[in-house]
């Protein structure tokens, strides 16, 4: 029956950023669903931890800074050491910096890659690596932005390394299906969280913005937890490699 397809019981997943905002929202919707989840987060995720455990699902808290070397083997291995084996990763954390393109820090563009990009390419690929070795498939999810679809302004790094998302998202996708293995991204919207706090208290800005969602609304963290249910599960079995959108209807204006 479709519905238990949607089921992730007694499945380990990963999510990184997972203390707050739509990473927290959607490790608490992997355990609603049945998932057993590594939090990682550079400040603990002791919330997110409690909330998971109320559901009677597990939850190990990882911190960890994933611009520093030796972060990935510790969340793979912890991850391995407590539940055994990993079926689902979202690579979720990252940062936004704000400066115009000719004002731009070297430091601002370094710190933001480092994170959003690179660290998504060896978690990546030191998960893919169980997931072969454990040879039944596994999901990875990766959160993309608009600005994998536009340029925006003001956040070149952050343009970059979202592009960056969406293509490696397609190269993974490519590499990795015939291991049973489906590798998407979800590019939200206008999330309402700290990441997003500077144009919401920019009465301007945030006009503008409002006026140009369909949808009339900022999003919510927790329209995200169907998104990543569905891409974690066995119902999204043979989506390969694509961006999903969920954006109040940005994108369509
Ligand atoms: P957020 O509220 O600022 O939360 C970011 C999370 O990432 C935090 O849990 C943070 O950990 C973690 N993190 C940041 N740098 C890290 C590092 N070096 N090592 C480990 N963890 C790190 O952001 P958000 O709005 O929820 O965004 C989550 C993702 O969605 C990001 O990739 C963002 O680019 C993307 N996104 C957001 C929006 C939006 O409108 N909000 C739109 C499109 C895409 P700590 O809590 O410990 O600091």
């Amino acid at each position: 029956m479709i519905l238990e397809q949607f089921r992730l019981d007694d499945k380990i997943a990963i999510v990184t950023g997972a203390n707050r905002g739509i990473g927290q929202a959607m490790a608490i919707g992997l355990a609603e669903a049945g998932a057993d989840v590594t939090l990682v987060s550079r400040n603990p995720a002791d919330a997110t931890q409690q909330t998971i455990e109320k559901l009677g699902r597990k939850a190990i808290v990882i911190c960890a800074d994933l611009a520093s070397p030796g972060s990935i083997e510790t969340i793979v291995n912890s991850t391995i050491k407590k539940f055994g084996r990993v079926d689902i990763l979202v690579n979720n954390a990252g940062i936004i910096r704000r400066a115009p393109f000719t004002e731009f820090s070297e430091k601002d563009w370094d710190d933001v890659i480092n994170v959003n990009q690179r660290s998504l390419f060896l978690l990546s690929q030191a998960v893919a690596k169980e997931f072969i070795k454990q040879s039944d498939g596994g999901k990875i999810i990766n959160i993309a932005s608009m600005l994998s679809f536009q340029g925006g302004v003001f956040v070149p790094s952050y343009t970059a390394s979202k592009s960056a998302v969406m293509g490696l998202t397609r190269l993974m996708a490519n590499e990795l299906a015939p291991h049973n293995i489906n590798v998407n991204a979800i590019a939200p919207g206008y999330i309402a969280t700290d990441n997003t706090a500077p144009l919401r208290q920019d009465a301007a800005r945030n006009k503008a913005i409002l006026e140009r969602i369909p949808a009339g609304r900022w999003g919510q963290p927790e329209d995200l937890k169907g998104i990543v249910v569905f891409l974690a599960c066995a119902a999204s079995s043979y989506m390969h490699g694509y961006t999903v959108a969920v954006d109040g209807g940005w994108l369509a204006r």
